[in-house]
């Protein structure tokens, strides 16, 4: 998979190649890691992890990833400078990849403004089966269905949110999970 060793011009070429997202709507994007991330020892770990979540959001052409040491989060992501900041003081998680990927796809595909529960409902709608490695749904709680079913159940969501005010809700009802549903 592309990406380690980009030199400046790839990566300027990625980001502004002429007609790029319609000629390469198909091609992964770079994933570029910043020098804070030289080190660490889940380095090979999480860059194999985001190259392999990457082809999911074939929306992104270019994906800045580094570290951060804010014990508030696991990860951030910038949708300006299309960034993802990991917390890795825990081994990195492909769910919360995926969550982080689905707010930088978000304003991309016309969603709300950083809004957490559209993050995970582009996420899961997107994740394999096989790459979930949480209990539950960032934001949004654990489904009573198995996981094979949660893409199905956020992409019902989504498309109800097309003509709908209320996905979230819509989704903790189909999702049948109690409890009050996160503000958008
Ligand atoms: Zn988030």
């Amino acid at each position: 998979m592309s990406g380690n060793n980009m030199s400046r011009n790839d990566v300027k070429r990625a980001k502004t190649g002429a007609n790029s997202r319609l000629l390469h709507e198909s091609v992964v994007g770079v994933l570029v890691p910043l020098t804070s991330l030289d080190k660490h020892e889940y380095h090979v770990k999480i860059l194999e992890m985001f190259n392999k979540a990457m082809p999911f959001f074939p929306e992104l052409d270019v994906v800045y990833l580094g570290i951060t040491d804010d014990h508030h989060c696991k990860a951030c992501a910038d949708n300006r400078n299309n960034l993802i900041k990991y917390n890795l003081n825990d081994e990195p998680k492909f769910t919360t990849i995926f969550h982080e990927l689905g707010h930088l796809v978000t304003p991309l595909i016309g969603g709300p403004k950083n809004s957490e529960p559209f993050a995970s409902l582009i996420a899961f709608s997107r994740i394999p089966t096989e790459l979930i490695d949480e209990d539950h749904i960032p934001y949004l709680g654990t489904p009573k269905f198995p996981k094979s079913e949660w893409p199905k159940l956020c992409l019902k969501a989504l498309e109800f949110r097309k003509t709908n005010r209320n996905y979230i809700q819509k989704f903790m009802e189909i999702a049948n999970i109690r409890g009050f549903p996160y503000e958008d």
